[in-house]
């Protein structure tokens, strides 16, 4: 009996060694907590593949969804079949009848040695069916219209055409955890999807000073995050009131070192709430050159605060490459409404671009900073964000 069914590629992770078990039940953890919402799917976890038998859903609803998952390098629709040479080549044809392909090339993989046909005979017994049940069809080794994958195991055959690419990376979770700074920007919302894809799983921290900023931008978070929540279904987001240290610090630096001291401040803030909460690294939408606060020379004196890692997957992306990940990720749309972020607000003429660490430490010790820096932290608010199940289809 033919069984509908999907087998999950995974990429990069064939290439880890001993971690691979773990790298693979997660994965299939992730999967299974992405595609909950379709009643009775079912799972086989395989050294080498995952197994989704569909049992009545429709692929195309499923798939929507495995395209989201970090970790997952492609996915195809398979049928499971006896494994038996006649079975095989009947799958095949009918395969290749529903593809509407001219070309075609067999693919067969014999992983059950038991089994008496030899992959190439397997091979060539498809094509002989095909080339005498179908006028026209032709076989092109090189280029074929459709490529036939046949898999032999002992439990049954697999038999499977085009592979569809899925998100790539690493299992959500599997690097461990960070802590994304996250404006109403373009960049940082991508720059966490980057993270969310090489497998970081992460923990948000916004910067919000009412009211300077409206509670606009935090409606623009909420939504942002939920786009996220395409790859992360849990988002702990943390909102720092940054008022009282944003305007003590507009005073005491003048306008060309408010920014640097303002995000020195937000490392340092960023930074006792990583630890508190086991966050690894943190990480930014940080682009080189981008703006007076992204020099090199900013970056090393603004770094001198922080004392965690600090990750900025899109530093050497151009502003348009960023927007072309944006919009394909959906969070372009929610990213250009107008909003007031809290370096807006103060936008300042002339900031430093080559800030001078012997003039930042002379502001910083102005002031106690220290004391409203644990305010900030005490005071800080959080939020879970879910992801929205909508009915699977
Ligand atoms: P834009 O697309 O406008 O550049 P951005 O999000 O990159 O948006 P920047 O002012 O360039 O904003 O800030 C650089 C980085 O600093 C951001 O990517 C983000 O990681 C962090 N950041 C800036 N403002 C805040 C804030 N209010 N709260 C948290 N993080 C912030
Ligand atoms: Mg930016």
């Amino acid at each position: 009996m033919a069984t509908d069914m999907i087998i999950v590629f995974f990429g990069e992770l064939s290439t880890k060694g001993k971690n691979i078990m773990d790298f693979i039940r997660l994965l299939g953890k992730n999967i299974r907590s992405t595609l909950k919402a379709f009643p009775g799917l079912g799972y086989e976890i395989k050294k080498d593949h995952i197994y989704i038998l569909l049992n009545g859903n429709p692929y195309d609803e499923v798939a929507k969804k495995l395209v989201k998952v970090p970790g997952l390098l492609s996915f195809s629709l398979a049928k499971a079949i006896d494994s038996e040479l006649e079975a095989i080549k009947e799958e095949s044809l009918r395969l290749y009848r529903q593809s509407g392909a001219k070309t075609f090339k067999a693919d067969c993989r014999r992983i059950d040695k038991a089994f008496p046909t030899r992959s190439d005979e397997v091979n060539r017994a498809i094509g002989g069916k095909i080339l005498f049940a179908c006028p026209g069809s032709k076989v092109d080794v090189h280029h074929p219209d459709l490529m036939i994958h046949v898999m032999i195991r002992k439990e049954g055959a697999y038999v499977y055409g085009i592979k569809e690419k899925g998100l790539g990376g690493y299992p959500l979770g599997i690097a461990g955890k960070g802590l994304m700074l996250i404006s109403g920007g373009i960049d940082s919302p991508v720059a966490a999807f980057l993270m969310m894809k090489r497998g970081v799983k992460l923990e948000m921290i916004h910067f919000a000073a009412p009211p300077y900023t409206s509670e606009k931008v935090i409606d623009k978070i909420h939504d942002l995050l939920h786009v996220l929540n395409d790859f992360q279904e849990d988002i702990k987001l943390y909102v720092v009131p940054f008022t009282e240290l944003e305007k003590k610090i507009y005073d005491v630096a003048g306008p060309s070192y408010c920014v640097t001291i303002m995000r020195r401040m937000m490392m340092r803030i960023a930074c006792s709430i990583a630890y508190k909460h086991n966050d690894l690294v943190l990480a930014s939408g940080e682009s080189i050159g981008q703006v007076a606060s992204q020099t090199l020379y900013s970056i090393k004196v603004i770094e001198e605060a922080c004392t965690l890692p600090m990750m900025r997957p899109v530093c050497t992306y151009d502003k348009n490459e960023i927007i072309e990940l944006a919009k394909k990720i959906g969070t372009y749309d929610i990213s250009i409404r107008p909003y007031e972020d809290c370096c807006t607000i103060f936008a300042l003429k002339d900031p430093v671009t080559h800030p001078d660490m012997e003039k930042v430490k002379a502001i910083e010790e102005s002031f106690d900073y220290m004391a409203m820096v644990r305010d900030c932290v005490r005071n800080v608010k959080v939020e879970h964000i879910l992801r929205e199940e909508e009915e699977a289809f």
